[in-house]
């Protein structure tokens, strides 16, 4: 079992993936750091579905698109927490701003590569750093099916998620002789909020395989086995959680 003073973070804990992502780890042993943005109310409810199971857990605001603001709430944490130290990340925060790409603004894009991509990449460094130290540690990223094959009308989150996936590779590349290792899994279609108002949702799934969308919890599985001991030869590599979708 994991000890209670190995920290995971997990970003954008207070809706959707990340929500279920951090009731699983939680039940898998690991004190729990979920960092949410604005919804505040719902890093307290995962904190108290948590605290329900007997798990560890602890909230913590910040916008990972603002390094400042993530290491100096990082680095609090730590300093207010002796006892606990950084054993894992799921870098799961995330944003859309779906449109096509004649009428997509420069804000749109921007918008979500600093989200998605540059708020990974703060996360990623300023975790890996700790790691260093212990010389253990894991790291899984969120992609997308939208960044392993493209997506129209999803320029920029598709250019963002493949980022994640090439970041992944690189940072793999580098910490796994110092025991760290670094994957990244690709959902395809989620019940959240983020999937929500996508029109033609029934058509959409006609053409996956196992023809149903999938729950946050089936992605929270895999992330739970990525970050274990399970996957220890595992590294660099992007795990699809899709029900078979691949888009044409
Ligand atoms: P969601 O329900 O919209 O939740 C997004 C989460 O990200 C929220 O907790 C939100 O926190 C947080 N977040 C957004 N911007 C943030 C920022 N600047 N700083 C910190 N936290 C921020 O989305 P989801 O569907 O669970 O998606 C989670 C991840 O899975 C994303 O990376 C997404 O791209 C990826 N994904 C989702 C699907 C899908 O079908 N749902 C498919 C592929 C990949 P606050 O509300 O507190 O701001």
């Amino acid at each position: 079992m994991p000890l209670k003073n190995h920290v995971v973070i997990v970003t954008g804990g207070s809706a959707g993936i990340g929500f279920a992502v951090a009731k699983r780890l939680a039940s898998d042993g690991y004190h729990i750091l979920i960092n949410y943005n604005s919804n505040k109310d719902g890093a307290l409810a995962c904190q108290s579905e948590i605290n329900e199971l007997d798990g560890a857990c602890s909230i913590l605001q910040f916008n990972v698109k603002d390094r400042e603001q993530c290491e100096s709430a990082l680095e609090g944490f730590l300093a207010e927490n002796p006892d606990l130290s950084i054993y894992g990340l799921v870098n799961n925060a995330g944003i859309t701003r779906d449109t096509l790409a004649g009428l997509m603004s420069d804000d749109d894009f921007r918008d979500v590569v600093e989200t998605n991509m540059f708020g990974s990449f703060y996360l990623m460094r300023w975790c890996a750093k700790k790691m260093l130290l212990k010389k253990r540690g894991a790291i899984v990223n969120m992609s997308s099916l939208s960044g392993q094959v493209g997506n129209g009308g999803q320029l920029n989150y598709a250019a963002s998620k493949a980022g994640i996936i090439a970041m992944t590779k690189s940072l793999a590349n580098e910490v796994g002789r110092r025991g760290i290792r670094v994957n990244a899994v690709a959902p395809g279609i989620i019940e959240t909020k983020m999937t929500a108002e996508i029109p033609f949702l029934d058509q959409m799934k006609k053409n996956i395989p196992l023809k149903r969308i999938g729950k946050p919890e089936e992605v929270a599985s895999v992330v739970s086995f990525l970050i274990s001991n399970e996957a220890s030869y595992m590294t660099g590599q992007t795990l699809s959680v899709n029900g078979g979708l691949y888009f044409s």
